[in-house]
């Protein structure tokens, strides 16, 4: 017997290739995405530009299923936290952030991380699985159309648990069904992933899909970057720069790149890495997002105090860089159920708010 496909992952370019599969016109693939991601429709029967025929062919060939949201831990201010359980068992987290003109949602790529970045909870649990495309974008489905309370979601972030680029075709295939007009429809600034610095993978990026880039740098100098982020050791900070250069040359100046660093108390926050940090990145088109470094039980890092902080922000942006401050937020869910936060990005001029959500 066959095996009933999930077609929720499906990019357009993939149904093309299912309904081509069995001799249906190409243009059900634009229907069917429309049906699943703009109407939310899961149930082929529902499906009424479909012929009774298709629709029964279509569900003993396949279905339309996303996660299932285990528990929700709504914050006073308004981020929620879900938790999401997949068909494996394994759990995995995704955050809903409201702002003034946004909603955000960061999603998990991976349950757990194989990375183990030093002041990382979800590093701390190690690796379990990729997501499939329907594990990822099936967030973005629960997200808009589970509780139709609440707003549908304007941008995304892939800064939940995992490593993105470790899970790179999944990843692809899920941000193409949320920038495909006839799927969620978002711009590519509305779209980020974030990596702790894969470099062979950012190097493919822009030859797959045009989205924003947020690097974790968290270290100027290599022997640093090592023991916070340990994948380092094998992508070390020249081939990390140099991938970012030839990212950014794609574009021919057209772009830039977030650079996010964890301030951790009296690890990585002097004023001598500050200017070090503002040496290695003179010349490359990017902003800098500073993230006061969250606690969790088992980790003995601190966050750095308010006078380092600002300090450090200074500097860069006495040097010209675009510095962000990121500010927690959604204490009181994080406090209930692990280690997730809704994060909240004030730019230093406290004019633009930036959306995130760290671990
Ligand atoms: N694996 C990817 C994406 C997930 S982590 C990456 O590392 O970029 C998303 C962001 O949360 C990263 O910038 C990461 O450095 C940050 N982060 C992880 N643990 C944190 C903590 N305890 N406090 C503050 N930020 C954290
Ligand atoms: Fe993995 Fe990112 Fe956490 Fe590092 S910071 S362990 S790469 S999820």
């Amino acid at each position: 017997m066959e095996i009933k496909e999930n077609l929720l992952g499906y990019s357009l370019s993939s149904l093309e290739d299912f309904f081509k599969k069995i001799n249906e016109p190409k243009f059900r693939a634009k229907q069917l995405l429309q049906w699943i991601h703009q109407k939310g429709v899961l149930d082929f029967n529902e499906m009424t530009d479909f012929n009774k025929p298709l629709r029964e062919r279509l569900d003993s060939i396949a279905y339309i299923l996303p996660p299932i949201i285990e528990e929700i831990h709504k914050s006073p201010e308004g981020t929620i936290k879900y938790l999401i359980k997949l068909d494996s068992g394994s759990m995995v987290e995704m955050v809903r952030i409201p702002e003034k003109k946004r909603m955000t949602l960061c999603i998990s790529s991976q349950a757990g991380c194989a990375l183990q970045c030093t002041f990382c909870a979800t590093g701390a649990q190690g690796f379990e699985k990729n997501l499939t495309a329907d594990e990822i974008i099936g967030q973005v489905w629960l997200a808009n159309f589970n509780d139709k309370n609440e707003l549908p979601i304007t941008n995304v972030v892939f800064m939940g648990m995992g490593e993105p680029l470790l899970n790179f075709r999944p990843v692809i295939e899920s941000a193409k069904i949320m920038k495909d007009q006839l799927g969620y429809g978002l711009s590519r600034k509305r779209i980020t992933i974030s990596t702790s610095g894969i470099t062979p993978q950012i190097d493919k990026l822009p030859d797959e899909i045009d989205v924003s880039l947020a690097i974790s740098l968290h270290a100027p100098i290599n022997e640093l970057r090592d023991e916070l982020v340990p994948i380092n050791k094998k992508y070390p900070i020249n081939m990390l720069m140099k991938s970012c250069n030839d990212y950014l040359d794609k574009y021919e100046g057209k772009r830039n790149i977030t650079i996010e660093y964890v301030l951790i108390d009296g690890v990585n926050d002097s004023p001598e890495l500050a200017r070090q940090l503002a040496k290695l990145l003179s010349g490359v088109y990017c902003k800098i997002n500073l993230i006061p470094f969250n606690p969790f039980d088992g980790s003995n890092y601190k966050r750095s105090n308010n006078t380092n902080i600002s300090n450090f922000k200074n500097i860069l942006m006495d040097k010209g860089f675009i510095t962000t401050l990121r500010i927690t937020r959604g204490d009181a869910i994080d406090g209930a159920c692990g280690q997730l936060v809704g994060k909240l990005t004030k730019s230093v001029k406290g004019k633009k708010l930036i959306s995130h959500r760290s671990i």
